[in-house]
């Protein structure tokens, strides 16, 4: 029988699954939450471009239980809502998959399922991750491959895989540097998910970018256009029962507690008078918001490593990004799918060598997109918003990206 590796992943967030899912077919592997089980679940939404949608393809993810929404491409509106463009977009002929808008918490159910379920019922070989709630990880030993917990036990494993998010309190330990932190970039963004039996209510209609029969599957963008650099980004989410929406415009004060949670509650009223000049039904659909998220944008600058001995940093925590091109996730399934590198038979003393590769080409390639979402950040045309969908969808997985590098 080949030897399975004990790997350890700190964190279960979207990275955190991701890799446990691609990992249990061929190793043991444990999560370490340091929340409970139903963590990570803000209701707000998530958009999934072609790049993630196909390594999740090859994880068995199912839409239909996601109630994901395939996207055919953007419209832009002004603020009286007056439709200016469209951009039809054919992901799945143009990039190999649809890409896809789903509830966050939706996706991260998902994930956790494709962790966890037993392996006959995903038709896979291996056994479950090992999910350990409520268990803060509080140090770890890159060279020895081991973590240290609140109680004062130390685990050992094979590989540890670090995926702790933006704010990371280990990235540290791999970089070397305490330096590299998150920063904010001056935007803020109100995140909203309303139902559309509630708009109903309110308006007596859906808008027509909301209504299934008008919307042709658009991510829409209200954008002010008077300099001010205020957008609101509209998608379906769990087959159209509710709408995505984010409001961003520029920091008006410093809201305290948003650097250690993006799962901050808002101020409501300030979200609708920052977008008070925006037509009526608009007004009136933010002012029925049940559960209002705040988060100041932030990203890190690109780290110099982020693997040491038998340790690796992936995720936000590796490479925080603001969500102006939707691809914080996207990357974190392109990292999930670089552990393929661990095939079966893969060895203890396998392990540096590996993920000393997995840092050679996932590092260059997040930069990039980081340094993307960068420019976006800045009141930028539709056509801008759109120029890099072929260097982000056109990612097709680890082995094709080392065919092409050899
Ligand atoms: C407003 C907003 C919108 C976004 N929209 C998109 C989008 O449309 N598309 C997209 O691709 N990306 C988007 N992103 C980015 C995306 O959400 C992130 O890139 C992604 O969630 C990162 O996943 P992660 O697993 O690295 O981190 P997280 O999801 O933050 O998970 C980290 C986990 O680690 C746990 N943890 C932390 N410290 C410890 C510890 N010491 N011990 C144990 N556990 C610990 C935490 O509890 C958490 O569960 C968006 C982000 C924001 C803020």
């Amino acid at each position: 029988m080949t030897e399975r590796l004990r790997v350890i992943i700190v964190g279960s967030g979207l990275a955190g699954l991701a890799s446990a899912r691609i990992l249990r077919e061929h190793h043991d592997v444990t999560v370490y939450e340091r929340g409970g089980a139903d963590t990570a679940t803000g209701g707000q939404g998530i958009s999934l471009f072609s790049n993630g949608i196909k390594i999740l393809e090859t994880m068995g993810f199912d839409r239909h239980r996601a109630g994901a929404v395939p996207c055919y491409g953007y419209r832009g509106f002004d603020k009286a809502g007056n439709q200016l463009q469209d951009f039809p977009i054919d992901f799945k002929g143009k990039y190999g998959a649809d890409t896809l808008t789903m509830k966050r918490s939706d996706f991260r159910d998902e994930l956790l399922l494709l962790a966890t379920a037993p392996s006959a019922e995903l038709g896979i070989q291996g056994s479950p991750a090992q999910m350990i709630f409520n268990t803060n990880v509080i140090d770890i030993d890159p060279e020895k491959g081991s973590i240290a917990l609140e109680d004062g036990s130390v685990v050992g494993a094979d590989l540890v895989i670090v995926a702790d998010g933006v704010h990371s309190r280990l990235r540290h330990r791999i970089v070397g540097s305490d330096t590299y932190r998150a920063k904010k970039n001056g935007m803020t963004c109100y995140r909203v998910a309303i139902s559309a039996e509630a708009v109903k209510q309110a308006l007596g209609y859906l808008p027509t970018w909301w209504d299934p029969e008008t919307a042709n599957g658009r991510i829409s963008a209200l954008q002010a256009g008077d300099g001010s650099n205020r957008m609101i980004a509209m998608y379906p989410i769990r087959n159209y029962e509710y709408m995505n929406f984010s409001c961003l415009f520029p920091t008006r004060q410093n809201n305290g507690n948003v650097l250690e949670s993006w799962y901050a509650d808002g101020d409501r009223r300030e979200m609708i008078e920052t977008f008070d000049d925006y037509y009526e039904p608009m007004r009136k659909i933010l002012s029925i918001a049940t559960e209002v998220k705040v988060w100041e944008l932030q990203d890190m600058d690109p780290l110099p490593n982020w693997n040491r001995g038998r340790a690796i940093l992936i995720g936000d925590a590796a490479h925080a990004m603001t969500p102006m091109q939707g691809q914080g996730a996207n990357m974190a399934m392109e990292d999930a799918d670089a552990f393929r590198l661990l095939r079966p038979g893969t060895s203890h003393a396998d392990i540096a060598a590996i993920l000393e590769q997995v840092d050679g080409f996932r590092r260059p390639r997040a930069t990039r997109v980081l340094q993307d979402t960068r420019v976006q950040a800045k009141d930028i045309t539709m056509e801008e918003r759109i120029a890099n969908l072929d260097y982000n969808c056109g990612y097709n997985g680890v082995f094709e990206t080392r065919k092409e590098t050899q």
